[in-house]
């Protein structure tokens, strides 16, 4: 797609401020690269700086977190809030901990969610945080104290009308849990200021099963309006094995479907049976484990620790769930070689560039995260409903207005991609709703 001159010099001034935060660079120059039509539409977004300001988050913290460990060692740790953008509603996003976490992941993940929350059509800003801390190895005790030091310095950044983080890598109900209890301790309120909580202190049902649940609810209206089909019958390759991957398996078993695959950092697992996901469940959830036991525990499972090959196993769906940029070029044309017809991401931003070009060269129908895993935050939004009502809806109901809420994100993005002649481009069709909508808030918000 052409760009506009305008847009052009956004993304030159982006590469000057930005060139060494390459994460941030690479979703700042996606999302621009398909907005042009709906940018030269409107005269007014020039006028007015709104690209420059779209960019450009509210605000980003960066604090010392220190901690002691089971030893008597004292650690550090980096911690971080990114404000992206309050137009639509108060800052709203996750917190990652995992040693790969640093400015560009964090103002890569801030800025995406921006459009992702704008997109779920809940009010709500977005916002991202984390640290580079490790839980991977920790004892319970040391997570808690890592967590009450992190809370400590987060609590004075965050607040139900403010800014409401949630979890994402390295970060559940255990995390949660820790962050929350803290919270309440230095500001001596109970009140709805993190989502993903457990269901004894304010958690909404069905909350963990929502990103994975809500990636199949976008998958299959994908496949039913665009190409009159479903999951039933076919072949899924999945990678991951955390919450989005596990229960994003779960769904597409029950939708019809054989998940033939599941991965963690060290490696995947194969398993042409379909993956058992009692047993996937048991070790990842339950236990903690590798991936690897997988293959040890079934004898129709293989295990590789070649992490990236899981992309040569022939499926009709992939759905990359473990983390950014995991599927290449190279794994793009592997799967289209074998036949994938349909790619929508769980994880954020987890296909390269060239991937991508892959997949919309060759007629692959692709769903970007920024819309395909937008059901975490949207179950996310609901819980801060429920908090503020002081009330709880059912599974059944949650998960209904899940469903309508996903099946509302392909409506709004094939409406965006249509209107611009380009109806199968569901990544273009979910950079412009999403960005229209913002957009429209900070131009009556003046300029801020
Ligand atoms: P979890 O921590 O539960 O699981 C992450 C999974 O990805 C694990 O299997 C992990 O393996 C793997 N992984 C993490 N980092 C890497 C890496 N550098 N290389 C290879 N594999 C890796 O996280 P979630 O399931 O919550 O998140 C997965 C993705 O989904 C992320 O991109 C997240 O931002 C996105 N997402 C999550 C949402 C949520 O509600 N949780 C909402 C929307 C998006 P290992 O155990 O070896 O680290």
């Amino acid at each position: 797609m052409s760009k506009s001159p305008y847009i052009e010099s956004i993304l030159r001034q982006a590469e000057l401020r930005d060139g060494d935060k390459p994460e941030f660079l690479q979703a700042v120059t996606e999302v621009l690269s398909t907005i042009t039509p709906a940018v030269d539409a409107n005269p007014a977004f020039e006028q007015t700086g709104l690209l420059e300001r779209f960019i450009e988050p509210e605000r980003f913290v960066q604090f010392r977190v220190a901690w002691v460990d089971d030893e008597g060692r004292t650690r550090v740790n980096r911690g971080y809030r990114v404000q992206f953008n309050s137009a639509i509603g108060p800052y709203k996003g996750g917190l990652r901990f995992h040693p790969t976490v640093n400015e560009s992941i964090i103002k890569f993940l801030g800025f995406e969610q921006v459009l992702k929350n704008a997109l779920t059509g809940l009010p709500m800003g977005g916002g991202k945080g984390g640290s580079d801390f490790d839980p991977k190895g920790k004892s319970d005790a040391e997570v808690m104290r890592f967590c009450q030091a992190f809370m400590t310095e987060l609590q004075r950044h965050i607040g139900p009308d403010t800014d409401v983080p949630a979890g994402d890598i390295g970060v559940g109900g255990r995390e949660i849990g820790f962050l929350f209890g803290q919270y309440k301790r230095i500001r001596d309120e109970w009140s709805g200021v993190l989502t993903g909580k457990a269901l004894s202190y304010g958690g909404s049902l069905a909350r963990t099963e929502a990103t994975g649940y809500g990636l199949c609810y976008y998958t299959e209206e994908v496949l039913n309006k665009l190409r009159d089909d479903s999951f039933e019958g076919k072949t899924v390759a999945i990678s991951g094995s955390g919450n989005v991957a596990v229960f994003a398996t779960e769904k597409a078993q029950q939708l019809g479907a054989k998940v033939v695959t599941a991965s963690d950092s060290n490696g995947y697992v194969y398993d042409p049976n379909g993956i058992n996901l009692d047993i996937l469940k048991d070790i990842k959830v339950d236990h903690r484990g590798r991936i690897k036991e997988y293959a040890d525990r079934v004898s129709s499972a293989t295990y590789s620790d070649k992490r990236t090959d899981i992309w040569t196993v022939p499926a009709d769906i992939a759905l990359p769930c473990a983390t950014q940029n995991e599927l290449d070029g190279e794994s793009a044309k592997k799967l289209v070689e074998n036949g994938v017809k349909v790619v929508c991401e769980g994880a954020n931003m987890p296909s390269t560039p060239e991937a991508i070009d892959v997949f919309r060269s060759n007629g692959v129908l692709y769903g970007p995260g920024k819309a395909a895993n937008a059901g975490g935050v949207a179950v996310s939004g609901l819980e801060m409903s429920q908090n503020s009502y002081r009330l709880s809806w059912s599974f059944e109901e949650t998960d209904n207005r899940l469903k309508d809420i996903m099946k509302g994100i392909f409506a709004q993005s094939h409406d965006a991609a249509s209107r611009f002649s380009t109806p199968d481009d569901l990544m273009s069709g979910a950079n412009i709703a999403g960005f229209e909508k913002v957009a429209d808030a900070m131009l009556a918000q003046g300029v801020l």
